[in-house]
């Protein structure tokens, strides 16, 4: 008797369980749908006036046998849910988002293609220094057969008093390169007014780890029809590092290049933490490629082959390295840059790894 009671009960019960389930996702539906209305009309997701008034309702019809205490817990943990339902809805609709365009952007930068099958190198100095050391890198690359070539002609430099880059004569010069060697140039700018004028010199205009969150030069990058090779900050999360890229798109402009460059944490046997989970991180989460810079990533030279072959064995879709025809002379990262020798042993043996 009391077992077959028992039985009805929790029959009952599993009755009960279905129906507060169906009430439940009824209830998140309604929730994402006042999700979508709050978007249009701007109104902030989170209304905490609103959630007080439905828990003093719920407590005034409360009439038990669950206490008020935990009636309240129960449903701060519904209302939690519903608001991340809506956030979840928020992300998928992200321009940069695989969601939002399933096959991979491939940027096109004078006849190479990044974000495609085959892995891309983009190689050169910290910062332009002269016409001869800039050429001197360029020489190299050109007879490796390489293409993308970068060189810092405005440098933000954590110290007011350390080399700020030649600025316009910087830029001047890799253009000479560039046309000389047929080259395609990467440099990094920093202003959002001198977007418009660097487009005569670059090929790829480089948003930089400290500017990641400058969301006018983000905006007036947008606003152009020149790729952009993105860093992420340097204590950016990643969805911080997608909303950057998301400031690009929402502006007009796709080619983006995403640069995992390592982030600060703890650790201070490399220069940065190379946070190199976020390349497959990002390549799902994102339609754009995704490339690693081994150089201010690790910070040191004897990591820059491992670094490498781990960034194009986990998906990077290229590697960023610097390199210096006299790194001990160096205007800036004078410990970090390959010679020209050590740079035709790296790349050499990057190579000969990727063919096995
Ligand atoms: C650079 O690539 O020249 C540079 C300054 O790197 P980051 O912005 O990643 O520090
Ligand atoms: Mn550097």
């Amino acid at each position: 008797m009391t077992k077959e009671r028992m039985e009805q009960l929790r029959e009952q019960i599993d009755e009960i369980n279905f129906k507060i389930l169906d009430l439940m996702n009824e209830r998140g539906y309604l929730a994402k749908e006042i999700g979508v209305l709050k978007k249009a009309q701007g109104i902030n997701r989170y209304d905490p006036v609103r959630e007080r008034k439905m828990l003093d309702r719920l407590i005034q019809h409360n009439d038990g046998p669950f206490d008020n205490g935990t009636i309240e817990h129960i449903f701060k943990e519904i209302f939690k849910a519903s608001l991340e339902l809506q956030e979840i809805d928020d992300h998928k609709t992200l321009l940069v988002s695989r969601e939002n365009k399933n096959e991979n952007t491939v940027v096109r930068v004078k006849g190479v293609r990044i974000g495609d099958e085959q892995p891309q190198f983009i190689f050169g100095p910290c910062s332009v220094e002269s016409y001869e050391q800039t050429r001197a890198v360029a020489k190299r690359m050109k007879e490796k057969g390489l293409k993308l070539f970068r060189g810092g002609a405005f440098k933000p430099r954590t110290s007011p008093y350390d080399f700020q880059g030649l600025g316009w004569e910087g830029l001047k010069i890799l253009k000479e390169i560039g046309e000389e060697f047929n080259l395609a140039i990467v440099s990094e700018i920093v202003h959002p007014s001198h977007i418009e004028k660097a487009l005569e010199y670059v090929d790829v205009i480089q948003i930089g780890a400290r500017n990641m969150q400058n969301f006018e030069l983000l905006k007036e990058a947008g606003r152009v029809k020149k790729p952009v090779l993105l860093k992420r900050g340097m204590s950016a999360t990643i969805e911080e590092f997608m909303l950057a890229a998301e400031y690009i798109v929402s502006k007009g402009n796709e080619e983006i290049i995403l640069c995992e460059r390592g982030i600060r944490t703890y650790e201070r046997a490399t220069r940065n933490t190379l946070d190199i989970t976020s390349v497959p991180i990002l390549k799902k989460e994102t339609h754009l490629p995704v490339i690693v810079d081994v150089t201010h990533s690790t910070g040191r030279r004897d990591l820059l082959l491992p670094a490498s072959k781990a960034a194009l064995a986990i998906g990077a879709d290229g590697i960023m390295a610097e390199v210096h025809p006299d790194p001990a002379v160096a205007l800036s990262d004078a410990r970090q840059q390959m010679d020209l020798d050590q740079f035709d042993s790296f790349f050499e043996q990057l190579i000969s790894n990727e063919r096995n």
